[in-house]
């Protein structure tokens, strides 16, 4: 009998398994399914965490809802009655001791007409005039493999792009501007560029696209943790192993050993590596190898959630959060106004609030030395400031993604390919796979699963 393991019980391991696991019973082949979780839990990078009234995730909190609407996952798991979405509000830039308020028909923070250029609290009149020159110029020289910072500068001026873009832009595709490219953050610029001869102008004759849609967030009653859950109960035809931490590969003709940390080897047919690069790169001992994965590069993250006694109405109306424009302001980078944003997430209504704390802020390096306790501390500090709470906590809870955080660095695809190539010459049957090479998004990891499941099925 053919043995398929899965190592990783995180969102892309699991939807490998369940693909798997479909192709069983539909077919009634004997195969052997197991999956290896280090952890106690399943979920990897999913983890709700319910305390008394308040619904917190320790690490990802919502879908995109339009990229799940080709995929029936949910409603086979029963849990299209859970579904619950995103209040749409408000968001702010907290800038020289302020909340101010990204101004109304922008797209991450870029102008969608002149007006909301002209209305802009956080640019000054030079940088408005600057910003103007998108008006006047023609792209000669940008192509969606240059950097989008230098391309947004280039036509918008420095200003905008530090006060008013970067810090959204930045904040949703995690890194420096300079450092991701046109092609892996938002390609259609130097399309409106071309089209309509002005960034600011191309956004203004798209607006209907970028209305609510790409606002649109899903998650689900009891938390994103549910998935989780049901993906767990379903796979009862799988052997799953939690606290079961894969230390080594082993290439044995034609199957792979696999050592467990209890001492156990399971002897595979075929291997779905769902596991961060960082993990995967110690299990296979092969310096070329080695060297291919240490292409990949992760940033850090801490997440802090403080809930407290306070009705959510203390805040602005319509508000459900704010950035950080200026690191020496406040630890964090940015607060989720998450009892806001999030009906679900706040039984009474009072005020849960999330503060990002990212290793691009200066503070970071002293930070990620720092207990839970005193990171709550600094937490606290930076509500005190920006929102004028001094309420005592009720609930909190800290977790830190040290080196988590997949960056899609401009060299990405080429990594891909190449750790790919090397993997397919010499260990073909290990199937790469999850958020390190193939999208950070859910949608992207599921996806990502079940293509890995039927490249396996494929062959079975
Ligand atoms: P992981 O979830 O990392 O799972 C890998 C699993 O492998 C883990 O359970 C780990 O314990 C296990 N493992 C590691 N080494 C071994 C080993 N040697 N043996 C056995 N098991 C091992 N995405 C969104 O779509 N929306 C969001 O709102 C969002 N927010 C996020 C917020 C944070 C703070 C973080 C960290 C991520 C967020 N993401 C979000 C990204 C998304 O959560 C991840 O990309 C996705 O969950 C990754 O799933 P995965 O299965 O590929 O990997």
């Amino acid at each position: 009998m053919k043995t398929v393991l899965v190592i990783g019980g995180g969102i892309t391991g699991l939807s490998a398994l369940y693909e798997l696991q479909k192709w069983k019973n539909s077919n009634g082949t004997d195969v052997r399914l197991v999956l290896a979780e280090a952890s106690n839990q399943l979920g990897g990078k999913i983890r709700t965490i319910i305390q008394d009234e308040f619904v917190m995730e320790a690490g990802a909190d919502s879908i995109v809802a339009r990229k799940m609407e080709e995929m029936t996952l949910f409603e086979e798991l029963g849990l299209g009655k859970e579904v619950v979405y995103n209040a749409t509000g408000r968001s702010f830039i907290y800038s020289d001791g302020q909340l101010k308020l990204i101004p109304e028909d922008a797209v991450f923070g870029i102008p969608a007409s002149i007006e909301s250029l002209a209305k802009s609290t956080l640019v000054s009149a030079e940088g408005k005039v600057a910003a103007m020159q998108d008006f006047y110029t023609k792209n000669e020289t940008f192509t969606k493999n240059d950097s989008i910072g230098s391309f947004l500068e280039h036509f918008l001026g420095t200003e905008l792009v530090e006060k008013q873009i970067a810090p959204v832009l930045s904040g949703v595709y995690s890194g420096k501007l300079s450092d991701l490219t046109l092609a892996s953050t938002l390609p259609y610029l130097i399309d409106y560029k071309e089209q309509y001869g002005s960034i600011i102008k191309g956004l203004e004759a798209n607006k209907q696209k970028f209305k609510g849609g790409e606002r649109k967030f899903l998650s689900f009653q009891n938390g994103l943790g549910s998935v989780i859950d049901a993906l767990e109960e379903k796979l009862a035809d799988a052997e799953i192993l939690k606290n079961t931490k894969v230390t080594n590969i082993e290439k044995n003709s034609s199957r792979y050993q696999v050592f467990l940390n209890n001492q156990e080897i399971i002897e595979a047919d075929f291997v779905v590596l769902s596991i961060p690069n960082t993990a995967a790169e110690n299990l296979i001992d092969d310096p070329d190898l080695k060297n291919e994965f240490s292409r990949f590069k992760n940033s850090s993250l801490i997440s802090v959630y403080v809930g407290f006694d306070v009705p959510d109405s203390v805040l602005p109306a319509d508000g459900t959060g704010f950035i950080t424009a200026n690191t020496d302001e406040l630890s964090c980078n940015a607060c989720t106004w998450t009892s806001r944003k999030w009906e679900h997430t706040s039984n009474s209504g009072n005020l849960l609030v999330r503060l990002f704390y990212k290793n691009s802020h200066p503070s970071y390096a002293s930070l990620e030395k720092m207990e839970k306790e005193e990171l709550l501390e600094i937490a606290l500090g930076d509500i005190h400031k920006s929102l004028g709470i001094s309420a005592t906590p009720v609930a909190s809870e800290v977790t830190k993604w040290a080196d988590q955080m997949p960056n899609y660095l401009i060299s990405h695809p080429k990594s891909v390919e190449a750790l790919e190539s090397k993997m397919a010459a010499d260990y073909s049957g290990i199937i790469l796979a999850g958020c390190s090479y193939y999208g950070v998004g859910i949608p992207d990891c599921i996806q990502n699963g079940i293509d890995s499941a039927r490249k396996i099925i494929q062959t079975l």
